[in-house]
């Protein structure tokens, strides 16, 4: 089946989609996104996302604001035109082409606007059943992580790196020592007195929405979370660690830069942590993930 993408306000096959090699988002990574996850072909925390997609383009002075309504349509008709069960809908929009290469952002720029949809297992992935192995490197990246940017060159080399290093993913250090979030997801911590822990909100790190609904979905359960930094030494040292993205949903993390987190295996927090993050979106866990309960 051909896949359906839409490419300002038109739905188009995705390997037809075309765009100018003056785009901003191509000649200065001038451009953000979001990728909201779908289960049950239901998309998790949309508004969430487009809030988050309307607060990047004002801190970038954007000026033009997408048609938030049409947004949320396309997410929905992406979803549905492709057949998308479990997946998740990519959403990019980038300051625009115009046949120059100038420094100097345009004042009313002419948004280029692209999305697509895909299928992809969420729930039920080797790394949510198995753990995942990280390890850390130093966070190069720019000083506005709290901006969802396409500039993601220092995540890319992040992540070819772990593999490199026979890892699945990257947990990123800056250069104070304290870890600031993985390579595409927020880091978390448990201590061994049960402890759930990741670093607080700030420009140093993305304001994950996954990571916004755990604090809702373990709030109404009474359950605190810890906002502070850790370093990463702390973080070899924890009892269990997992990261958290719409794309990975909850992710244990069983081992870091070499070091085992409870023996090798998702531990018993998290597998509450993802038991109760399954449950928030709607899916039915003894059917879905009977391996959260050990
Ligand atoms: N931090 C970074 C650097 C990310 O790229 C992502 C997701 O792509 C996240 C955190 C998690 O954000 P969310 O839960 O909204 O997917």
């Amino acid at each position: 089946m051909t896949r359906q993408a839409w490419l300002n306000g038109v739905y188009i096959a995705a390997e037809e989609a075309r765009i100018s090699p003056f785009d901003r988002g191509f000649l200065f990574a001038d451009g953000v996104y979001e990728v909201t996850a779908v289960y049950n072909s239901q998309l998790i925390d949309m508004e969430r996302h487009l809030d988050r997609l309307e607060r990047s383009l004002r801190e970038l002075k954007f000026g033009t604001m997408p048609d938030r309504k049409e947004l949320e349509d396309v997410h929905r008709k992406l979803v549905s035109a492709n057949g998308v069960d479990e997946g998740y809908v990519y959403l990019q929009v980038t300051r625009g082409a115009y046949g120059a290469r100038d420094f100097v952002a345009p004042d009313n720029p002419r948004l280029t606007i692209f999305m697509f949809a895909e299928k992809r297992a969420l729930i039920d992935t080797p790394s949510a059943r198995n753990g995942s192995r990280i390890v850390t490197l130093p966070d190069i990246r720019w000083a506005r992580r709290d901006i969802k940017s396409v500039g993601l060159l220092a995540q890319a080399l992040a992540k070819t790196e772990a593999k490199a290093r026979g890892a699945d993913d990257a947990w990123l250090v800056a250069p104070d020592g304290f870890v600031t979030e993985g390579a595409s997801s927020n880091a978390w911590i448990v201590t061994k007195d049960g402890e759930i822990i990741t670093r607080a909100i700030s420009n140093m790190i993305l304001a994950g929405v996954t990571r916004h609904a755990l604090f809702d979905a373990l709030g109404q359960k009474g359950i605190k979370l810890t906002e502070r930094n850790f370093t990463a030494d702390e973080a070899r040292n924890a009892a269990e660690a997992f990261s958290t993205a719409a794309t990975g949903l909850v992710t244990p993390v069983v081992e870091i830069d070499g070091v085992q987190l409870s023996d090798g295996k998702p531990g018993p927090t998290t597998r509450m942590v993802q038991k109760a993050y399954y449950t928030a979106i709607g899916a039915d866990v003894p059917k879905t993930a009977p391996w959260v309960n050990g």
